[in-house]
């Protein structure tokens, strides 16, 4: 997509956010009406999906050349996002210690959600588990991502191996995946009118302002704790964008309308086809878009980390339970590993916040509390998943490029056969 045309998109899904806002808000429940178009667009960034991750992760990865490459660049990635979702764990301690939002809280609405109660629990090893799938046809048709980028990650594995066999199979995922690129361009120029729905629908769904405001105010310091401390992990990530990236913040500008779209939908693997598109637009290493993005977006979740912990918190300060040091700890490693665990979908993180809960003894029941205000906190946490994706992308697309720069210059400095 040209420049301009990306920013005048930007404008038109400024604005869908904050019209959606507004009729959701004045007209509520009427607003309804409008969901299916919300629907249309979220269902046409799904169906892109599953294809786009497989000839991504492939052509990315196959086209690193030697593939032993890939061991630097996955441990990378994988280091890079276990401690940035590690600050963001104690970001959110920090500032549930600080404003302290559980004080005083109102314990009648304590109950647990259907949605919860009808949830076998689960325990680290699912989330290890969930890594391979016996069946990649089923894992593909109910969109779980991980075992499809881990299938894909190993048939490109096998592909670079093949010599000319392998070619015509990877020209053949390079092609697919350009144009699936092609497709979400096209996507794109939906997104005003799909964010605007999903946004108006949805406050309408919570039944308009005054309804909305209430419930935002039965919990207000526990949603401006979330909030802030989301606020300074974007800060966080932006200092780790300049520093280590080295990329301005013209960064952030072609990021946008990801980050607007992660906010419309709230959902961040919903979101991977336009965060592809414009993390790619920025010219960062392609080989880093395919491969850090769709993985990124199913286990690097900054912001329901973050959310996770503060949760746990304000559920234990509403309680009166006391936490320790050490079960702050375990706070901060079930919270991290809760985050990778949860899926890219609207509202995932309430769900695995049970491993965070029963980890330290807590209430279960204390997400009742926080159930009337989740949709509303999750299209931020989604927009920092996103963030913290996008700026993986640029560091980990720095970390390859430097070393290619210098194999090169150490190459051309050898003396070739024909210099001797
Ligand atoms: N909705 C979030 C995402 O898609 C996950 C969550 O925190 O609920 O990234």
């Amino acid at each position: 997509m040209n420049h301009r045309h990306a920013l005048i998109l930007l404008i038109l899904i400024a604005t869908a956010v904050i019209l959606g806002a507004l009729s959701g808000w004045l007209w509520g429940p009427a607003m309804l009406e409008i969901e299916w178009l919300g629907h249309l667009f979220l269902n046409t960034l799904k169906m892109m999906i599953v294809p786009l991750i497989i000839a991504a992760v492939i052509s990315g990865i196959a086209s690193l050349g030697d593939i032993r490459k890939l061991g630097r660049i996955g441990f990378s990635t994988v280091a890079y996002y276990a401690s940035t979702t590690a600050v963001a764990v104690v970001i959110g301690l920090i500032m549930v210690n600080l404003i302290q939002p559980g004080a005083g809280i109102d314990l009648s609405s304590a109950t647990t959600p259907e949605r919860i109660l009808n949830k076998e629990p689960v325990a680290i090893s699912d989330i290890l588990l969930s890594m391979v799938d016996p069946n990649i046809v089923s894992a593909a048709a109910e969109t779980r991502i991980l075992p499809l980028i881990v299938f894909a990650i190993l048939f490109a594995a096998a592909l670079s191996t093949l010599g000319t066999i392998g070619r015509p199979v990877l020209a053949f995922f390079n092609g697919v995946n350009e144009a699936m690129m092609k497709m979400v361009i096209w996507l794109m120029y939906l997104a005003p009118l799909g964010i605007f729905a999903l946004v108006a629908s949805r406050l309408g769904k919570a039944g308009g302002g005054d309804a909305f405001f209430a419930q935002l105010s039965a919990v207000g310091w526990h949603v401006v704790t979330v909030i802030s401390g989301l606020a300074v992990h974007f800060l966080f990530l932006l200092l780790v964008l300049i520093f280590i990236a080295k990329r301005g913040p013209e960064y952030l500008i072609s990021m946008m309308r990801a980050l607007l779209t992660a906010f419309g939908t709230a959902s961040s693997s919903a979101t991977l086809p336009l965060t592809m598109e414009c993390v790619r637009e920025s010219g960062v290493d392609q080989r880093a878009v395919r491969f850090v993005l769709p993985l990124g977006s199913t286990i690097n979740m900054d912001g329901t980390a973050l959310y996770e912990a503060a949760a746990a918190m304000f559920i234990a300060q509403a309680y009166g339970i006391d936490l320790s040091m050490g079960q702050q700890a375990i706070i901060f490693v079930t919270a991290t590993l809760a985050a990778i665990g949860a899926a890219g979908i609207p509202e995932a993180g309430l769900v695995t916040m049970v491993i965070v809960l029963s980890a330290v003894g807590l209430p279960i029941d204390g997400i009742g509390l926080l159930l009337a205000v989740d949709w509303f906190l999750d299209r931020f946490r989604t927009a920092i998943n996103v963030w913290g994706d996008s700026v993986g992308a640029a560091v980990i697309s720095r970390i390859i490029q430097p070393t290619e720069e210098s194999t090169l210059a150490a190459a051309q400095q050898r003396p070739t056969i024909t210099d001797s």
